[in-house]
Formats: C-alpha cells, sequence, structure tokens
C-alpha cells in the first residue's frame, strides 16, 4: 500500500517535536490519554442522547498495557472510534483551530517549552516511539482500520481487525541511546506515577496491571506452630487514578500552580492566566466552578470567529464544551469549567437560554468575576494593567453593548491615559480633581501623544487640570452612554463649553464677538457649506485656529463611519466650526486683507480653514489646491 504524506504543516510540527531535546518527553502519555479520554467523552454523549445503545457508563475504560520484550505501550479506550476515514482526517494533519497559535509560536522559533504547554496531542507519541500504530473500530462500524507511522515519512491506513469498538494506539518504544533514556517508559512503575501525576483527574478509570508486594501464607508452619509466609509480588489489574476532576477537589487540595497548569493544558494557552478564581456554592444551587482570566486575548479574540463560553460539566460528566450564555458579554475572556449536579445531561443551546439554574449561577459567576478584577486593579495594578492591555477594550464595548445596560457593573474597571501619565480609572480622576474644578475633561484622538498637543488642551492644561485621552473608537460612545460619573459631567475639551471662564471673562468675549462680527461673516461666506459656524476662539492661546465640532457627530464617529466597510460612511458628517484666535497675528493679517485685498483674504480664510483641518487630524478633500494655495502665498 502506499505511503502517504503528512500535510506540510503536520511534518513542521512533528520535526520539531521529534528533533527538540525535549525536556519532558514523558507528557505523551498525558496526551494519549487524553485523546482516550475525549473519546469515551464523545461515545458517553451519545449514550445519553440515545439511551438504546447497548452500552452502559460503567463499562467505559481505558487501559494502559506494557511489553516489555516487544518495547510497546498500549493504550485503549472504549470510546467512539475511528473510520479509516476519520483517521486520514484527524491523524493526517494537526486539527486546525487550536493550533494557530502554536504556528505563530513556531515561525518565531518556538523552543520545547511551548510544545509541551500546547499540548500537541498525538504527535507527542514520537517523541518516545519509533513507530506508533493505531487500531481503531467506530462504533456501529464492523471493520477496523490500521494505521502506522514511523515517523515523518508518512503513513498507512490499511483494514484491521477488533473485537469492539474503540482504539488501540500501540506505541513502540525507542532503543535507549546515549544521551536519551526511553527504557524507563517500560517501567511500569514509572508508568504509574506518570499517570498518577498527568491523568489522575480523568474522569474515566485507567486501568494497568500493577505489581504490590503482599504477605503470603505458605501452608507451613514455624516451629511455634505459626503459619509461615512468604513476600510475593502479585500483578493485579487496578484502577489507578483518583477519577476527580481538579475542580471537584477542595481549594487546600489543589494549589494555585496546579491550577494554573491545568488551566494552560485544557485551553491551550501557553501563558500562566492572571487570576484562577475559585468558587464552591452550596445552597438551593450547588455548584463548583474553576475560572480563569487569561493574560493575553486569543489572536481572534476581536474578531467573530472567537468562541466564548465556559465548559458545562454535570457531575463530572461534559455536557458542553462552550457554554456562551453563562457569563454576560463582556466577561467573554474568562475560560474555566462550571459543574453542577443540578445542571441537566440533556441540553440544548435553545433550552439553555432560558434555564434559571444558569441564569442564577451566572448572576453571581458574574460577580465574583467583577470582585476578582476589582481586587486585582487595586492589589496588583502592575497586573491589572497587563489584563486591561488585552480585554480592557471588551470592557468597554461590554459597557455600550445592549444600550449601555452594564454600564454601572463596569464603569469602574475601565481606564484611560491620563495627559499626567500612566492609567486612570474615573475614581482615580475624580480623586485626583482640582477644588475648582467641576467636569471631567477629556480629548479624543488616535493617539495619546496627538491628543496631548492638540491646542484646545492649552486651556485645561493650563489650569493644572488632568484630561483623559480617549484613543479607542469605542470611547466617544462610552462616554455618551455614561453621560456623568460620580455626578461630574465629562467635558470634551474640543467641542464642549470648558466652563473655564469667569463672568468677567464671558462678557470680554461676547464684546470681541460683536467687534469682530463682520470678519467673521466674510469667513463663513467664504467657506460657505463646509462649515456650519465661525466663531472667535474661548480655547485658543498660542494658536491662530481650531477645527471643532457641534451637534451629535464628532470627528472621531465621522472617521469611523468613514472606515466602515461598505462605504457608505461618507454620509455620516460632522458639523464643523471654526474657531478663530483673535489675538494671533494671522487673524489680525486676515483682518487688514479683508480691507485692503478681498481675494487675498478669501484665500486667506481656505489656508486657515485647511491648516485647521490638518491639525484636527481630518484629511483634506484637496491637498494638491490647498498646497498650491499656501505656497502661492510666497
Ligand atoms: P487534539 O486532541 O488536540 O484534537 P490530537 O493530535 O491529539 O489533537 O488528535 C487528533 C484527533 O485524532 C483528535 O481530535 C481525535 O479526533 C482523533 N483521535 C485521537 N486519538 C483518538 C482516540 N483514542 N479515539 C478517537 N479519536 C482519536
Amino acid at each position: 500500500m502506499a505511503k502517504k504524506q503528512f500535510k506540510a504543516e503536520t511534518k513542521r510540527l512533528m520535526e520539531l517535536v521529534i528533533n527538540s531535546i525535549y525536556t519532558h518527553k514523558e507528557i505523551f502519555l498525558r496526551e494519549i490519554i487524553s485523546n482516550a479520554s475525549d473519546a469515551i467523552d464523545k461515545m458517553n454523549h451519545r449514550m445519553v442522547a440515545d439511551p438504546s445503545m447497548d452500552i452502559s457508563r460503567e463499562d467505559f475504560r481505558i487501559d494502559v498495557s506494557v511489553d516489555k520484550e516487544a518495547r510497546t505501550i498500549t493504550v485503549s479506550d472504549n470510546g467512539t472510534g475511528m473510520t479509516a476515514k476519520e483517521m486520514e482526517k484527524n491523524l493526517g494533519m494537526i486539527a486546525y483551530s487550536d493550533s494557530f497559535e502554536f504556528k505563530e509560536k513556531l515561525e518565531e522559533g518556538a523552543d520545547s517549552d511551548v510544545i509541551g504547554q500546547f499540548g500537541v496531542g498525538f504527535y507527542s507519541a514520537f517523541m518516545v516511539a519509533d513507530k506508533v500504530t493505531v487500531v481503531s473500530r467506530a462504533y456501529g462500524e464492523d471493520e477496523a482500520s490500521v494505521w502506522e507511522s514511523k515517523g515523518i515519512d508518512g503513513y498507512t491506513i490499511k483494514k484491521g481487525e477488533k473485537d469492539t469498538f474503540g482504539t488501540d494506539v500501540i506505541m513502540h518504544i525507542k532503543e535507549d541511546t546515549e544521551e536519551e533514556n526511553y527504557d524507563e517508559f517500560l517501567d511500569r512503575m514509572r508508568l504509574r506515577e506518570l499517570i498518577v501525576t498527568y491523568s489522575d483527574y480523568i474522569r474515566w478509570p485507567i486501568h494497568m496491571d500493577v505489581e504490590a508486594g503482599e504477605w503470603e501464607e505458605t501452608g507451613e508452619t514455624d516451629e511455634d506452630g505459626e503459619p509461615k509466609r512468604d513476600y510475593v509480588m502479585k500483578t493485579e489489574n487496578k484502577v489507578i487514578n483518583s477519577m476527580v476532576p481538579l475542580w471537584q477537589k477542595s481549594k487546600s487540595e489543589v494549589s494555585d500552580d496546579e491550577c494554573k497548569e491545568f488551566y494552560k493544558r485544557q485551553f491551550y494557552d501557553y501563558e500562566d492566566p492572571v487570576s484562577v478564581i475559585r468558587v464552591n456554592a452550596e445552597g438551593r444551587i450547588s455548584y463548583k466552578a474553576m475560572l480563569f482570566v487569561p493574560k493575553r486575548a486569543p489572536h481572534d479574540f476581536y474578531t467573530r470567529d472567537f468562541q466564548p463560553g465556559l465548559q458545562l460539566y454535570s457531575s463530572g460528566v461534559l455536557i458542553m464544551d462552550r457554554c456562551a450564555d453563562i457569563l454576560p458579554y463582556h466577561f467573554r475572556f474568562v475560560r474555566g469549567v462550571v459543574d453542577s449536579p443540578d445542571f441537566s445531561l440533556n441540553v440544548s443551546r435553545e433550552v439553555l437560554q432560558n434555564d434559571s439554574v444558569l441564569k442564577a449561577v451566572g448572576a453571581n459567576l458574574s460577580k465574583k468575576v467583577k470582585a476578582e478584577l476589582e481586587r486585582l486593579m487595586k492589589d496588583e495594578p502592575d497586573v491589572y494593567k497587563e489584563f486591561y492591555d488585552s480585554f480592557g477594550q471588551q470592557l468597554k464595548y461590554g459597557m455600550v453593548d445592549n444600550f449601555g445596560s452594564d454600564k454601572d457593573t463596569l464603569k469602574d474597571l475601565v481606564m484611560f491615559e491620563s495627559s499626567k501619565g500612566g492609567m486612570v480609572s474615573f475614581a482615580d480622576y475624580v480623586k485626583n480633581m482640582q477644588e475648582s474644578q467641576e467636569k471631567i475633561y477629556y480629548v479624543v484622538s488616535s493617539t495619546a501623544s496627538k491628543a496631548k498637543s492638540l491646542p484646545q488642551m492649552e486651556p485645561v492644561l493650563d489650569k493644572g487640570y488632568e484630561v483623559l485621552l480617549m484613543t479607542d473608537d469605542v470611547d466617544p460612545f462610552l462616554v455618551s452612554i455614561l453621560n456623568e460619573y460620580d455626578k461630574k459631567p465629562f467635558c470634551n475639551v474640543s467641542t464642549e463649553d470648558l466652563g473655564l471662564e469667569s463672568e468677567e471673562e464671558r462678557k470680554e468675549a461676547e464684546e470681541k464677538d460683536e467687534e469682530h462680527k463682520d470678519t467673521l461673516e466674510f469667513v463663513k461666506a467664504t467657506l460657505g457649506d463646509d462649515v456650519a459656524e465661525v466663531r472667535i476662539s474661548r480655547k485658543l492661546r498660542n494658536h491662530a485656529v481650531l477645527l471643532t465640532t457641534t451637534g451629535s457627530i464628532t470627528f472621531e464617529m465621522e472617521k469611523y463611519f468613514r472606515e466602515m466597510p461598505g462605504g457608505r460612511g461618507g454620509e455620516m458628517k460632522a458639523s464643523r466650526v471654526l474657531e478663530l484666535n483673535a489675538d494671533h497675528s494671522a487673524f489680525r493679517a486676515l483682518e487688514d486683507a479683508i480691507g485692503s485685498d478681498k481675494d487675498k483674504a478669501a484665500d486667506m480664510v481656505r489656508i486657515m480653514y485647511g491648516q485647521a483641518s490638518i491639525m484636527a487630524g481630518i484629511p483634506l478633500d484637496d491637498p494638491v489646491a490647498h498646497s498650491d494655495l499656501v505656497l502661492s502665498m510666497f
């Protein structure tokens, strides 16, 4: 039979796994056992859905056996099994979904540690075996298939024999070399130790022949008439794992490190989570949960592809891999497991959405997550910052989602860059407010440094007030949904009345408006519908011009809509307001020109408008014409 080639991606991965001087070769057993357990999970699932199947839960088992002579370890399960087609698909290439990030790491030159943490699954067998044979029979099929491979150069699949459904993975262990010891894996004691260390929590019984010494009566008696006894080694087939999942154990039994290891294995992360949240609820609804707040967002987190959700168990039996309906949208980054005997085994998505038990559990877990994030923010600000870099945006989306229904839950978890440096929460901001200060000032721009250098920042910074630098697309929406924090209104320094003037200053300004009325009218007439209003600025100190907006659409929203795919966003335009600094030499030059040369004055107005647009970060309609106009002044 012709040998088939592995997919290129798979080949590279195998090469890396096999050739790396991997320090934790032993994890191969965990991976193979975990696959066996998954296959039984699936079978159990089918059985629950179809009670007419001729198997019972008690029959499920995993068997590990060793043949020292033949140098093989065999892991057998009575799970779903695979057809030849499924073998081709599942063992011929890497499962796509979970290994994307891993592949990225490969490209960056992943080291062996990353491999282990990702759980490369089936291929890890090749770390210790020079030949792997998989004999499998899918449930309901008469025929078995045999997959065999000696490593990177390919594999074969042929027909085979197997009495019952399920899968045997037979690993032919490599010979010892000078550098590497493989014989240890043929030692039963060692294998047992590995299973207890790595696979103790596996929900299905792992059977193995174990040797134990025992005193046995020989049938003879000694000189005192006492029966004679010999110490004999006996082999007994035993279940060697405790089958208690980690989250079912009491808090004192499981260290934080163990939880973190579990997280990385179970959820394919290569980094420790920032938090482990353990809940053991007893009462009307009893449940146990182990939740994790990851450190980094998965590559697809902010896309439609990301599948949020917690693993749902009913008394240790997996009933749903990603149940997205427990935690609210804003906490969709949380991973973990929830286990309750009160969850029904037979669930569908539709049922879940209206399930009152689930709702109650979700509400409680949500509170725990919030409390944990608040604790992090307060006690471990550096860790919170790391978390926030990854998931802060999600919290903000959560605030504006659903017309702001969760804004109060989340408003104390968001942070912004501050004009004074670092990140601040709203609470910090309000605490630091000056006595004379009544508003929470913020500015919207694409980057913090651009925001800081905007001309409209000057009067606020002059007062010594702090300004929140909002750089996310979602930020302006967030402010409009909150409206105020701690009874302090928000004030956009670009578009709103800063409220910094005294009565006297206000009067003075109004007089100024009156004084320059004709100039303003000339400017408005020149620009026509490009601007909604032209006025003398109360904000400008050193700069000559400022473009701001009036009405509900800001420049940021305009930009947001403009860049939206589909191209219809151009219809959403902010109403522009041109502010002029009456004390600036440019303004005086303009007034002179209006008196002497109206054409030149009109050109100057267009230049001022263009410059103001540039400062506001708005693309010019016709940059060439603008540039020509500026240079024509030389
Ligand atoms: P993963 O377990 O992460 O999906 P693996 O490389 O470990 O990746 O396994 C690839 C696939 O092969 C599994 O997803 C499963 O479909 C199949 N498989 C592996 N071992 C078994 C088994 N013992 N019984 C049934 N299917 C298996």
